[in-house]
């Protein structure tokens, strides 16, 4: 792409200089066009900018005036506040902050502050700002130095739209105010050559062009602009991401046929008959989806999500068999030892009640050496070494299949698009199986074409038949004996249980109880009549392996854990559990924690155990009120924003979104989608005309996205 004026250092645009443009570092601008895309982060309507004569108690005002005196005020408790008396045409008002003597260094006399809060009586009225902004501070002489006044005689247009931009005490309101003031329309006329969008397919999409979007970000004519602007501007984020995936897509299914698998039914018809239950319709119907894909040419590439306890192991189970029924052998990669270890044992379970001729072959880490070779050895064999099941150590050096038909990844937020790629290409060259990720994280329709884009989706939504939903209680820690008595029924009856901890250890840093004190209490103080196991993820493989398998087994009463038991763990004899500090987790693990029980036909209860009020206990009363998983994605997603959700494990993965929602921008998301998609199909290299400045910006503003797919 043609070099652009955009991408030169800030230094070079009027009122800039090396002084402020090493200050606007701090602010994450480099070059003209990070100053460009550094929008406001709040919009006031001028008119609702209250005199300050007519402002009263009890109200929540914004107000600007100019500060007359200010002082720090001690009190008898020791609290130090902050006050200035600010001032407009109309009166003065104190504004306070209690607790933030430092304050007094950074406003002086003669700022002009916008403030906005609650307004309280204390010795009068008195406005206690939420957010305040100092808007112009009186130089040397007197004169406002505000460069960044619009309109004649330098005062606030009525109905205008009031912006204020982040800032830092090195780049302070005024001063950004300023920059923008004398660069901004200079700014706004270099950007018309980055509109990939044709005006067709603006109008249709009913986005304004790049131009006017970021106008009405910076300087909106009304309330309802700058919004109109973010949209834009999220549309170009989410479609660039769609549009690598697309492509992405595009090379999988053209670039590398598939293999065609042939359905016999030699060995899924007999398992059918001997499941001890019917499929349920979802599970049906998304193998339909998934044998559909494996017998056509194309390579399959899909993307399974499942609620907790939906029954995806058994979807899984199935396509692995029809790989089998045509020679071919599958990988199942789960993200714990515990879970490869659970796959393997019921699939070996399912084996001999169905009687088929085919062998399963475990690979983890830790296994022996002797274990190891053998297990490599029967996979780079071939069938009948059908299947294998794993952790990482099946994308670990040495590995080689020797006929991969089909990888299964589980619980595929735990792994990141390296490690799916790894274990795709890496341990059988050449071979081109086809993929199915399963996750049981429920993910919001948005948050999922974000993330998987490049993948078909398909869900389960529907548990088995017979499950009554988990009865989920809300405790203080205060009533922890009358839970324990609860545990002790569940006990009594013959069931199983967990208590859970958010760590492993106490610290000095925290109070927080933690599962190994807390074991030997339980065990030798709370349930000494009972067998009390400890699991937690420090301890030694063999010692995880004896407690599980105790559980499993009925010798173990009661576990003590932390949240290692969140990921797959099925034992349906276990009917509660107690979750403690239940504001450490977030909503959705909570929810693949709840998810351990009431698996089996008996009632089950989930208490939570928090000492929360306001926001934290809104939380979590959004999820003890619901079962849905899908819901409780929603609020977590609301609540805490996509970074979590990305999370840490997504190495590679796009960073945050800045001005996409996923919350609201679900039908922004499916546009995007579905206009990379068509692009793509009509034409695959961006070769018209039509999308040249397309895939000038996928070359240069979007190179990093596209090495980490591999494509271009
Ligand atoms: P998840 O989707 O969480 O991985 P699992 O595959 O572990 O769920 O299945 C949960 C439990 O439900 C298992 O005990 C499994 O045997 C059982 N199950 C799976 N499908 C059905 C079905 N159609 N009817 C009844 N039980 C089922
Ligand atoms: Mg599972």
């Amino acid at each position: 792409m043609a070099y652009s004026q955009l991408d030169r250092p800030v230094q070079f645009l009027k009122a800039v200089g090396p002084h402020r443009s090493d200050a606007l570092k701090k602010l994450g601008i480099g070059t003209a066009r990070d100053l460009l895309f550094h929008v406001p982060r709040r919009y006031d309507d001028a008119s609702t900018i209250r005199p300050i004569a007519s402002i009263e108690v009890g109200m929540d005002a914004t107000a600007v005036g100019r500060v007359r005196s200010k002082g720090i005020i001690p009190t008898r408790s020791g609290l130090r506040i902050f006050q200035a008396v600010i001032e407009d045409a109309s009166g003065y008002i104190t504004s306070s902050w209690p607790g933030q003597p430092w304050l007094e260094r950074r406003v002086r006399e003669g700022d002009e502050l916008l403030v906005t809060g609650p307004v309280k009586h204390f010795h009068g009225r008195q406005i206690h700002p939420r957010e305040f902004t100092i808007l112009s501070r009186e130089g040397r002489d007197g004169e406002a130095v505000d460069e960044g006044r619009d309109g004649p005689g330098g005062r606030l247009q009525p109905g205008a739209i009031f912006v204020t931009y982040p800032a830092v005490d090195e780049v302070p309101q005024w001063v950004l105010r300023g920059i923008f003031q004398r660069n901004l329309d200079w700014l706004l006329d270099q950007i018309p050559d980055e509109e990939y969008l044709s005006d067709e397919a603006r109008g249709e999409l009913g986005l304004p062009g790049l131009r006017e979007a970021l106008r009405r970000l910076h300087r909106p004519d009304s309330v309802v602009d700058p919004e109109e602007g973010r949209r834009r501007l999220a549309f170009d984020e989410l479609f660039f991401l769609q549009l690598v995936q697309a492509l992405v897509r595009h090379q999988n299914a053209k670039v590398e046929p598939g293999i065609r698998f042939q359905r016999t039914n030699a060995l899924i018809r007999p398992l059918h008959e001997t499941l001890p239950f019917r499929l349920t319709d979802a599970q049906a119907r998304v193998l339909r989806e998934i044998y559909d894909d494996m017998t056509s040419g194309q390579r399959m590439n899909r993307f399974l999500q499942g609620d907790v306890g939906a029954g995806k192991t058994l979807v899984a189970f199935f396509a692995m068999l029809l790989a089998a029924e045509s020679g071919h052998q599958s990988a199942l990669m789960a993200p714990t030892e515990l879970l490869a270890e659970q796959h393997f044992a019921t699939l070996g379970g399912m084996i001999a009640a169905a009687g088929l001729d085919l062998e399963v072959v475990l690979l983890t880490g830790r296994m022996a050496a002797a274990d190891r070779r053998d297990a490599l050895a029967r996979l780079a064999g071939g069938p009948p070494a059908s299947i294998a099941v794993g952790t990482h150590a099946l994308i670990q050096e040495g590995v080689r299949f020797a006929r991969l038909g089909l990888v299964i990844v589980d619980e595929q937020h735990r792994f990141g698009v390296r490690q799916r790629m790894a274990l795709v290409d890496g341990v059988a060259p050449g071979m081109k199986p086809d993929v199915l990720v399963m996750s049981a994280t429920p993910i919001p329709r948005s948050l999922a074409m974000t993330l998987y884009g490049e993948l078909e989706l398909s869900v389960l939504d529907e548990l088995p038949p017979g499950r009554t939903p988990v009865e989920t209680l809300l405790r203080y820690p205060g009533r922890r004996e009358q839970v324990y008595a609860r545990v002790r029924e569940e006990l009594a009856k013959g069931h199983q249980g967990y208590i859970v901890y958010p760590q492993v250890q106490e610290s000095e840093k925290t109070d927080l109880r933690a599962a190994t004190e807390e074991y030997e209490r339980l065990a030798k103080e709370v349930f000494t009549d009972r067998r009390v196991g400890l699991l937690h993820g420090q301890l030694a493989p063999e010692e995880k392996d004896r407690v599980m398998r105790g559980f499993r087994d009925g010798s173990i009463d009661l576990i003590v854990a932390t949240s290692v038991v969140e990921v797959g763990i099925d034992v349906p004899n276990a009917t509660f559990m107690v979750i403690e500090h239940a504001e450490r987790f977030g909503l959705s693990q909570l929810h693949q924690l709840r998810g351990r029980v009431g698996r089996g036909s008996a009632p089950a209860v989930c208490v939570l155990i928090a000492e929360v009020g306001g926001d934290a206990g809104e939380r979590l009363k959004v999820f003890r009120d619901t079962n849905d998983g899908f819901r409780i994605a929603e609020a977590d997603l609301r609540i805490r924003g996509p970074g979590d959700l990305f999370g840490a494990q997504q190495h590679g993965r796009d960073p945050l979104l800045r001005f996409a929602d996923l919350t609201r921008d679900e039908e922004l998301v499916e546009r995007a989608r579905s206009l990379a998609r068509e692009i793509v199909a009509a034409d695959p290299e961006l070769a018209a005309p039509a999308h040249a400045r397309m895939r000038d910006l996928l070359a240069t503003r979007h190179a990093e996205r596209l090495k980490m797919w591999k494509v271009g």
